[in-house]
């Protein structure tokens, strides 16, 4: 468990990787959170799925974490009027009002008002950004576009429209359905896609806490007006998603490396959990072995302070989704291992504040080293004092030990936290918790006697007001 990467694995779940075994299989490789896409399939297939990884939990007896992610206000084509449509530059096509296309070259959408608020000069991006359309003219049913990059057009792809800024809410109601569902269902996270202001995460916050859930908000940056006032959003969210995918289309795609880089370092400067995701070995759908530009991409990510490394059609719908876990796993162990220093200065927050908290497991952690200590161990009702220790990148293996399933499960994402459950009453004062550590320590934290292990306790209801910290010596206390 101590010898596993610090870094995050999630793994979107699909067709290739949905059944009991193949989760179960992902859990032992690495995977520590599953996300269900709400943009594919319907209720039934996400009860099914969601069951499927509650199963192989429980199976393994490991608390991996569920992510449900909300398509929010992402555009998508209706069915086409004949089939896939094969344009070339030069070619005209219209978007046209309602739901039915009446010719071959009559484009629909799910969003309703876009021939409305298109504007004439404006690009319309489709099939991940393959296809460039221009506006050209607009009468009240239809908006006129000429082709200016061609490729062949298939229904229900996404549609991009760089900078637009579109009147459509945050979460129409099958979001707000299934938001309702996911909580109801005591997933860890939520997602929203196409974030564009702090008040649309802070409205996701307010449902989960009026449905009396725990699942903490996902961020998904991919759209220029998210940039725009990115450390608003990231102040006002529990995580953040680096959504490569349309970010890479909204924006000009060579900025995304850049952008990528600076939205991480507004996670780490505000101490927030951040996933960088898509494309990560997006050749692994058809092949064993990544590329060499994929590998160093993941690497690279790890190296820039992310907490989280997404897949997503690499496990959802690729041949190889274990040989694509497996392998991001050996890059993260790999890239970990040279990590600057093994203690990069960039991720400390060693400054002044009067969250005794914080003080506490961020000093666990310098006194740790200090001594050689081989881990820290964390008791929480809550998961703030983990959170606290993984803003610190100090590279001693931390425990998170709690009597709480929201509370281990919740802690999925933080980098280089190892949530452990425990029976309340096993962990019920302190001589019980010592009695639990020393239990524990050899026969499932590799630990060995005369090992070192900082203990802090920040569940105080029986220790004390505050934090409480000690030394224990494996073998002895
Ligand atoms: P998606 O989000 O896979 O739900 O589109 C991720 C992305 O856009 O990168
Ligand atoms: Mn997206």
């Amino acid at each position: 468990m101590l010898q596993s990467a610090r870094t995050k694995i999630v793994a979107t779940v699909g067709p290739a990787c949905g059944s009991v075994d193949q989760l179960s299989n992902l859990i032992r490789l690495g995977v520590d959170v599953f996300r269900l896409n709400m943009a594919h399939g319907d209720r039934a297939r996400h009860q099914a799925m969601f069951d499927a990884i509650a199963t192989a939990r429980d199976l393994t007896a490991i608390d991996i974490a569920v992510l449900v992610d909300l398509a929010g206000p992402k555009i998508r084509l209706g069915d086409l009027f004949a089939g896939d449509l094969d344009l070339a530059a030069g070619d005209r096509v219209d978007f046209v009002i309602g739901t039915v296309a009446t010719s071959s070259h009559e484009l629909t959408c799910t969003y309703e008002p876009l021939v409305n608020e298109l504007e004439v000069g404006q690009h319309v991006l489709l099939s991940d950004g393959l296809i460039r359309l221009q506006v050209e003219c607009k009468t009240s049913d239809r908006a006129a576009c000429r082709v200016i990059d061609g490729g062949v057009l298939r229904g229900r792809q996404g549609v991009n429209v760089p900078g637009a800024h579109f009147s459509a809410p945050a979460l129409d109601v099958v979001d707000l359905d299934n938001a309702r569902w996911a909580v109801g269902q005591g997933v860890e996270y939520l997602s929203l896609s196409f974030v564009r202001r702090p008040e649309e995460i802070l409205q996701l916050k307010e449902l989960v806490r009026a449905a009396g859930g725990h699942s903490q908000v996902i961020a998904k940056i991919e759209k220029r007006e998210a940039l725009d006032c990115l450390d608003e959003i990231v102040k006002a969210t529990d995580g953040v998603m680096v959504a490569r995918g349309d970010l890479g289309v909204e924006i000009e795609v060579q900025q995304t490396p850049i952008q990528q880089k600076r939205i991480v370092a507004a996670c780490r400067k505000y101490g927030k959990p951040v996933i960088v995701a898509t494309q990560m070995l997006e050749s692994m759908h058809t092949n064993r072995r990544p590329t060499r530009a994929e590998v160093s991409d993941v690497a690279n990510a790890i190296l820039d302070g992310a907490d989280a490394c997404m897949l997503s059609g690499e496990t959802a719908i690729g041949h190889y989704p274990s040989d694509a876990v497996t392998m991001m796993n050996r890059i993260m162990l790999e890239t970990e291992r040279a990590y600057p220093d093994r203690e990069d200065s960039r991720f400390q927050t060693p400054e002044p504040t009067t969250n005794i908290t914080r003080a506490m497991v961020q000093g666990a952690g310098r006194i740790a080293r200090q001594l050689s200590a081989q881990a820290v161990v964390i008791v929480a009702d809550s998961i703030a004092a983990a959170r606290y220790k993984s803003q610190v990148r100090d590279f001693i293996p931390t425990i998170a030990l709690s009597g709480h399933r929201h509370v281990v499960r919740g802690l999925a994402l933080y980098w280089g936290i190892l949530p452990y459950y425990a029976d309340p009453e096993e962990i019920n004062g302190l001589p019980k918790i010592k009695a639990f550590i020393a239990e524990r320590a050899k026969t499932h934290w590799q630990l060995q006697d005369g090992d070192r292990v900082l203990l802090v306790i920040d569940s105080p209801d029986n220790i004390g007001e505050h934090d409480w910290m000690t030394v224990l010596t494996v073998g002895r206390d």
